[in-house]
């Protein structure tokens, strides 16, 4: 029986929009009632049982690829510990000898184990016993007959501790109603596929997974950032009505699609859509998107999508084909690494953030990059919109270095008779600072720039993205952020290099006049966001985002801007 108190309240940051209210599909990584110690009476199903979830447990282990060096280690313990012939006899004898069921079998064999460990006084031996904890809560929960793994079957809001990008990828996202997660921010990975598969979700709600049980009813209103597990009947009317509002305001939004985003001074904006593979392309259209700013194509790759010879043709060439017919359609080259992984990926690093991630893999893994970039250029023959941008770039010299490769390659396609466009656009991203500072020199090598926020952000403040520990200090209006998206805003214009953005922040309307203000024409975001964002445009007079703009330049810190934005905001 699990103690089950009223309604409780919980607030974190809203990701994609949203009011639902539906029951909670709760699951949390590790989590097991206490074992029983109770004595067998039929030794021998117990046994049977144990041998059987056993085999199934290190089958399960050997076939997890890890994605990172702690889940090496992690599946490494997992796998010695389920194969140690004395922890398996030290099971086998407690249930024989000494009639122990097979969850406490288990049980009392890690703790003699672990205990073991301990004594040893290592630092080392005192993480590994965590490790060993969670392989036990493995072993227990099969027995217990509860799955580890992240299944729905009805549609559901999922509330967890924490998800992976490709846990929620290997999930079927139709069933999801809703997500609140534990952790997470605004632009960590998991939030940004909530976005794009509008699933209505709040992060960082702290300890929300403790709170909730499965199927309990779960009312969110993600546009606030509020959640309440088990709402009353007041609440749950409340939240009756607001549904009401926000499918209204939807609807209104949806009219806008038709119009094109102008300032009422008749400035033109191009809002483009961000995707992570063809099912984000029916959303793009229905937003009425100019073209997708940003492919973001490492998630094809992380859902396998990868062969051999040549990348996904497919793929490459229906989102040509299909959203050529709109404007650009950008493939950003696999950004993976960092926490973007994909299978059989080497990841022993200290700071994968910072680590061997996006163009560094690719110039370290020559066939697979090779093999995007011919998926890529043949793609180009179709749509003379197809346009290659290359990610994390942080300096002139890396740029150089991926422009010989991509030259070599196109000498390859000529060779070979592949077809492609001599004159695809090829752009850099700007996500690091030193790309930033240097975009005056950056912009001299290619056709545009492309803002990547998100990262630009978490380098310039050293504040991690994904870590609601330290959200707080993540601040897209920090004085320093804003000095370099204007920097390189500028050396675009000078060079007649056009410069977007495609980070997260293009997609909030109460940045967009801001942005337009710092002389912004591009900006990519989900599909979703292009509603708002050009709502927010058709109210706007650039001249006076302009005047806006260049009073916050001049502010010393993020919350004075953060003061004049919502100032402006609320009065134009
Ligand atoms: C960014 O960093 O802003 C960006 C668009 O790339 P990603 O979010 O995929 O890292
Ligand atoms: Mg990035």
């Amino acid at each position: 029986m699990h103690y089950n108190p009223g309604m409780i309240e919980k607030r974190g940051t809203g990701v994609f929009p949203g009011v639902v209210i539906g029951k909670a599909a709760v699951f949390r990584h590790t989590v097991l009632d206490s074992v029983e110690h109770l004595l067998a009476d039929d030794t021998e199903h117990e046994l049977a049982v144990f041998e059987g979830v056993h085999a199934q447990a290190l089958a399960e282990i050997r076939a997890i690829k890890p994605r990172s060096k702690e889940e090496r280690e992690m599946l490494g313990v997992y796998e010695s510990m389920l194969s140690d012939p004395d922890f398996l006899s030290l099971i086998r004898e407690n249930i024989k000898e000494r009639r122990y069921t097979a969850s406490w079998a288990v049980e009392a064999a890690t703790e003699k184990y672990t205990a073991a460990l301990a004594a040893l006084g290592d630092a080392y031996f005192a993480e590994r016993i965590a490790d060993i904890k969670d392989a036990e809560t493995r072993l227990l929960s099969a027995i217990a007959g509860i799955s580890t793994g992240i299944v729905i079957t009805e549609p559901a809001v999922i509330v967890a501790d924490y998800l992976t990008p490709s846990e929620l990828m290997q999930m079927d996202r139709s069933k999801i109603l809703g997500l609140l997660l534990d952790t997470g921010g605004q632009t960590s990975h998991v939030a940004i596929l909530a976005h794009s598969d509008e699933i209505p979700a709040i992060l960082g709600l702290g300890d929300v997974s403790e709170t909730a049980e499965d199927g309990d009813t779960v009312a969110l209103d993600a546009r606030e950032g509020v959640a309440y597990v088990r709402p009353d009947e007041k609440t749950i009317r409340s939240f009756r009505a607001r549904k009401g509002i926000a499918a209204r305001t939807e609807k209104e939004l949806r009219k806008e699609a038709a119009f094109p985003a102008v300032t009422v001074d008749g400035r033109r904006i191009h809002l483009m859509c961000n995707i992570e593979g063809l099912e984000g392309v029916d959303g793009a259209i229905a937003a009425g998107a100019e073209g997708v700013g940003l492919f973001r194509t490492e998630f094809l790759m992380m859902q396998g999508f990868h062969g051999a010879e040549e990348a996904d043709p497919h793929v490459y060439e229906e989102a040509a084909r299909i959203m050529g017919q709109y404007g650009p359609v950008t493939f950003r080259t696999y950004d993976l690494g960092g926490d973007k992984m994909a299978e059989g990926m080497d990841t022993e690093e200290e700071n994968p953030i910072l680590g061997w991630r996006a163009v560094r893999f690719c110039m370290a893994n020559r066939d697979i990059f090779r093999s995007q970039l011919i998926s890529i250029l043949r793609a180009s023959a179709l749509s003379p919109s197809v346009r290659l941008m290359f990610p994390m770039i942080s300096g002139s010299e890396e740029l150089l270095e991926v422009l010989d490769f991509l030259n070599d390659v196109k000498e390859e396609c000529r060779q070979k008779g592949i077809a492609f466009d001599e004159n695809m656009k090829i752009g850099t991203m700007i996500e690091t600072p030193s790309a930033a500072i240097t975009a005056d020199v950056l912009s001299s090598y290619v056709d545009f720039m492309s803002i990547g926020t998100n990262d630009l952000i978490q380098y310039t403040i050293a504040v991690d993205r994904g870590n609601e520990r330290i959200a707080h200090l993540y601040r897209p209006l920090h004085p320093a952020v804003l000095r370099l998206l204007k920097y390189v805003v500028d050396a675009g214009k000078e060079k007649g290099v056009t410069v977007s953005i495609c980070g997260e922040m293009a997609g909030y309307a109460e940045y967009t006049p801001l942005l337009v203000g710092l002389g912004f024409d591009e900006l990519s975001m989900s599909a979703h966001s292009i509603l708002e964002v050009r709502k927010r445009i058709r109210t706007l007079d650039s001249k006076s985002c302009a005047d806006f703009a260049d009073n916050v330049l001049s502010l010393r810190d993020a919350t004075s801007i953060e003061h004049a934005l919502k100032e402006y905001n609320g009065k134009a």
